[in-house]
């Protein structure tokens, strides 16, 4: 089954990377962050939309636990390590 890239616009047969340019494929749904945020503070619960705004690479959301406030990256690895995203906190 074929998929249409939609970084270049043709069509690739590997569903995952594109053929032709190489652009990820996967659904953005697919690289949400969890529902949940370790801070040193304790846990904090995401909702729906700053989840979406962490998928994109260049997203960032302010947290706060108790009297501290973070600013939260949702930081991609490495294709080697595909789905191993790690947080970033500042
Ligand atoms: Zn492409």
């Amino acid at each position: 089954m074929s998929i249409v890239c939609a970084a270049c616009g043709k069509i690739s047969r590997d569903r995952e990377f594109c053929d032709h340019c190489n652009a990820d494929l996967q659904p953005v749904d697919d690289c949400l962050p969890p529902e949940r945020c370790p801070l040193p503070g304790g846990e904090v619960a995401l909702s729906a939309s700053q989840r979406k705004v962490l998928a994109r690479v260049e997203g960032a959301v302010a947290l706060e636990t108790g009297p501290a406030r973070w600013r939260v990256h949702w930081v991609s690895m490495p294709r080697s390590r595909r789905g191993d995203r790690s947080w970033t906190i500042g």
